[in-house]
């Protein structure tokens, strides 16, 4: 009898919720239509499929309908934000300011348009992963179109402050685009109160399919000028070409409209584990705790061990539970994550760090058993470590 491993890589991607699949199911049967297909039914009720997931994903932003670009998820979503506003304003500038510890599919866009001539400002972090605001502001320059600051950090956790982020933004007159992927659905967002012009949404990461999400744009106070970078049948406003996923929309904004109202007490019960999980593992000698104390996501834990080796800690972690460790292994090698060696890290440090992503499937019990398999193999792997320095 084989066992699966408890799965606490909800940050990585997390299990469809039944309830989501019930309700997208009827748009691969009877429900297949085409959402522009305006001479029939078919098309009619993929077309109001689509509208209603529209307008269920824009209140739960305070955004309008007519705001939301359905994306095949925040990567494609990033890209339209970070190269669609650089196409569109680079008469009137080419400076771009982000952060070291963005995700990928924010850095690596803003490295092509740095190869493209396209200057870009990392900001580093302080040592709990924040970025510090007024270097944030000493950064804008006339010359700046865009700033690209993530809301929660996919592996530390650590939110940033939006809301502060939008005000310099707008006194600068400067856009601000924050990939939210990890933060739809689990923290309050608000894109009039945070001033936020561009945001990136998946569905993946709370609960919903994979291969869907949406890029935000304002419309208003003001209108943001963004260049397609899918071209074809004009879809989704001109933004972005191809035949709308309808099954696919209809379980992200059920994944959605299920999350919103149990965001309060489901971040409450996941704080709880987390840091029941945190103070048993903090019992061990140097271990230390990544990103901030209290500004994270209520499930993430990341934690750094010291005198262990990171593949061997993660090897005796594999058979008793699913998560995600301190290497990114973007290619055939390991490279410490980018991440963590933005909080200064050394790379053997970075290596022997293990990322818990709680979320709404796990319970109390498992975080139990996760937590003395993870102080065990954590021991044992230290008395080997001793026993081979004495020979
Ligand atoms: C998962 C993730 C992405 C990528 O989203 P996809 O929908 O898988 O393309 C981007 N940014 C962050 C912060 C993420 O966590």
């Amino acid at each position: 009898m084989s066992q699966r491993p408890i799965y606490l890589d909800n940050h990585a991607t997390t299990p469809l919720d039944e309830r989501v699949l019930t309700a997208m199911l009827p748009y691969f049967r009877e429900h297949f239509g085409n959402a522009a297909s305006i001479n029939h039914l078919y098309g009619w009720e993929a077309e109001a499929a689509v509208k209603q997931s529209r307008q269920i994903l824009a209140e739960a932003i305070h955004a309008t309908p007519e705001e939301i670009v359905f994306t095949s998820g925040a990567t494609e979503a990033n890209n339209l934000a970070i190269k669609g506003v650089a196409e569109a304003y680079f008469k009137k500038g080419r400076h771009i300011i982000t952060v070291q510890t963005e995700h990928n599919a924010v850095l690596d866009p803003c490295e092509y348009l740095e190869s493209l001539g396209f200057e870009v400002t990392f900001l580093p972090v302080e040592k709990e992963g924040l970025i510090d605001l007024i270097e944030l502001e000493k950064a804008i320059r006339p010359e700046t179109i865009l700033v690209s600051v993530m809301a929660a950090n996919n592996e530390i956790g650590v939110l940033q402050p939006l809301a502060e982020i939008g005000a310099i933004c707008r006194s600068h007159e400067v856009l601000f685009h924050t990939d939210a992927a990890q933060a739809i659905g689990k923290i309050s967002l608000d894109v009039e109160a945070m001033q936020i012009d561009l945001m990136s949404l998946t569905a993946h990461k709370i609960y919903g399919p994979k291969g869907i999400g949406a890029l935000y744009v304002r419309r208003r106070n003001p209108r943001v000028k963004l260049s397609p970078q899918t071209h074809g049948g004009g879809h989704e406003r001109g933004m972005r070409s191809g035949t709308l996923y309808t099954p696919q929309i209809v379980g992200f904004a059920k994944a959605v409209e299920l999350a919103i109202p149990e965001m309060d007490s489901e971040a409450k019960r996941l704080t709880k584990l987390r840091q029941d999980l945190w103070s048993k593992i903090s019992q061990l000698d140097d271990v230390i705790l990544n990103g901030h104390p209290i500004q994270r996501l209520p499930g993430n834990l990341n934690v750094s061990v010291k005198n262990v080796d990171g593949a061997a800690l993660l090897l005796g972690l594999q058979p008793v539970m699913a998560v995600s460790s301190g290497a990114a292994c973007t290619s055939t090698k390991t490279a410490p994550s980018h991440v963590l060696i933005a909080l200064e890290h050394d790379r053997d440090l970075a290596l022997a760090s293990v990322r818990f992503g709680i979320g709404r499937f796990n319970n109390q019990e498992e975080i139990n058993t996760v937590a003395e398999h993870f102080c065990k193999t954590i021991s044992s792997l230290r008395t080997i470590n001793t026993a081979t320095q004495r020979l």
